[in-house]
């Protein structure tokens, strides 16, 4: 089964697919700001983490003040508005989410990494401008995707690594030893820590660890994936 990673604001036509980074395009936005509204943001833990530095608070408070559906999409107002737009534009847009930046393109990515680009439909009323003079490629750096775009990798190879295994699990398929468990993890299975709250996540493995709280995102991100690896290991 193949498995593909949409890196794209969800439920909207695609004009053209199979792009990939050498492709003509560029797109000027002129921020009529139609696109946040009546559209599902997808965020991952790392987007989470980002919004809540630039809010201020951990991403617990985040997650349950911004977030649906298990903290996988941004809370949007009666009026389908995304939750951070405000009056003159994204209230958080030096830490937006990817889809926000890829807009109008979507990223996809398969099990095997490969990456192809979509040309979405724009909102009937956008008046951003096209043009082939640039490149995707171009594109992604202007809107500064590589740290997100590493982020969407990484939680996407996790995500298949947890169905995988919990596949796995509910077959007779021979399931990996489980990794050995010291006295005082077993003291403090994770049960209770919702797993996808990086800051929550981070406090009980690093009390489990005996490890120090990281300070920046990207270090917060890198020990967040190893907890998840190592518990998905243990407990799935
Ligand atoms: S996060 Fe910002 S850019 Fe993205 S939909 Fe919300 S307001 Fe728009
Ligand atoms: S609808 Fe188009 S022009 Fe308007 S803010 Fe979104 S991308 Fe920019």
């Amino acid at each position: 089964m193949e498995h593909q990673g949409e890196n794209g604001v969800l439920a909207i036509p695609i004009r053209r697919t199979g792009l990939d980074r050498q492709t003509p395009f560029s797109f000027s936005c002129m921020r009529c700001l139609h696109c946040c509204r009546n559209k599902k943001i997808q965020v991952n833990p790392y987007e989470v983490a980002r919004l809540a530095g630039n809010l201020g608070i951990s991403t617990t408070e985040c997650i349950a003040r911004y977030t649906i559906e298990n903290s996988s999409f941004l809370k949007f107002d009666d009026n389908d508005t995304c939750i951070f737009l405000g009056p003159a534009g994204c209230t958080v847009h030096p830490d937006r989410p990817l889809v926000c930046r890829l807009y109008p393109l979507g990223r996809h990515v398969n099990e095997t990494g490969e990456e192809w680009f979509s040309e979405l439909q724009p909102d009937e009323r956008c008046k951003g401008e096209y043009s082939e003079h640039e490149t995707i490629g171009n594109y992604l750096e202007e809107q500064d995707t590589a740290a997100y775009m590493l982020a969407a990798d990484n939680y996407l190879k996790l995500l298949w690594e947890m169905m995988t295994v919990a596949e796995s699990s509910s077959t007779d398929e021979e399931l990996p030893e489980p990794e050995e468990c010291s006295d005082s993890e077993e003291d403090n299975l994770p049960e209770n820590v919702e797993w996808m709250d990086m800051d929550a996540a981070l406090r009980a493995y690093c009390k489990t660890t005996q490890t120090f709280f990281p300070d920046t995102v990207e270090e917060k991100m890198r020990m967040h994936l190893d907890a998840l690896h190592r518990w998905t290991k243990i407990y799935l």
